[in-house]
């Protein structure tokens, strides 16, 4: 339970400075683009011809920053939630739906450890299976080429919904664990690094706990907890 507030704590924090980062890079921004715009319609042709590239440079990487901080106040935002009566096991296989494709590509082998004794949760369906398909999709891209084997399980444990969703993927070293869901902490070439910033939002604003243990070499299991349904 410490260890819980703790999280939300850091959390929130993070996602405090995230925002206000955020906020303040976009009014310089928006003043460059507008800048780089005015200075491609005024410079004589000669010079557009010689340089017009270098606004170009310009304008681009001000869209991608622009995009980068976007992402960043999405995933940091705590909205309002549309909270109804969902069964875990449900959310899961439609999550996992979302994923299958890449998931029959690569052969993966899936095991599913189902508690069918009821699990129900009172939460935003949609942003709970974004949470999930994130989780699911991080799984698929640290599996091997063969022999990859998903674990998804569910069960109750003091009046808890758990969910688990276990890969045998190359794992992540112990230097990384604590960076996992910080804004844009990414290992790959082409990640965003904010798939579990928003996994871990959509968790704690849900008033769960998300864990991770990993062994480098062996595989990676994350761990959600819900409450349980009161109804
Ligand atoms: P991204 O997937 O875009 O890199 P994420 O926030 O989803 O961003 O994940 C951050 C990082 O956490 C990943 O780059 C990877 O290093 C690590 N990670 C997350 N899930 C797993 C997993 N199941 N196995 C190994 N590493 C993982
Ligand atoms: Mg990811």
């Amino acid at each position: 339970k410490e260890e819980e507030e703790l999280n939300l704590k850091k959390f929130s924090s993070t996602g405090r400075i995230a925002r206000l980062l955020a906020h303040e890079v976009k009014n310089p921004l928006t003043t460059i683009v507008l800048s780089a715009d005015q200075l491609k319609m005024e410079l004589p042709e000669e010079v557009l011809e010689e340089s017009g590239d270098l606004i170009e440079v310009i304008q681009r990487n001000c869209n991608r920053i622009n995009q980068l901080v976007t992402q960043l106040l999405e995933s940091t935002r705590f909205s309002e939630l549309d909270i109804s009566n969902q069964s875990i096991n449900e959310l899961l296989d439609q999550a996992l739906e979302q994923v299958k494709d890449r998931i029959e590509i690569k052969g993966f082998e899936i095991i599913k450890d189902y508690q069918d004794e009821l699990c129900d949760i009172d939460v935003d369906s949609e942003k709970v299976k974004i949470a999930l398909i994130n989780l699911l999709v991080n799984a698929v891209e640290a599996m091997p080429e063969r022999g990859g084997k998903l674990t998804l399980k569910t069960y109750i444990k003091n009046k808890q919904c758990r969910v688990e969703i276990k890969d045998n993927g190359v794992g992540i070293p112990k230097e990384n664990l604590e960076r996992l869901f910080e804004p844009f902490f990414t290992s790959k070439d082409s990640g965003s690094g904010l798939g579990l910033t928003n996994t871990q939002n959509i968790i704690l604003s849900h008033g769960g706990s998300i864990r991770v243990k990993s062994e480098v070499g062996k595989g990676t299991a994350f761990l959600i907890s819900f409450n349980l349904s009161s109804s």
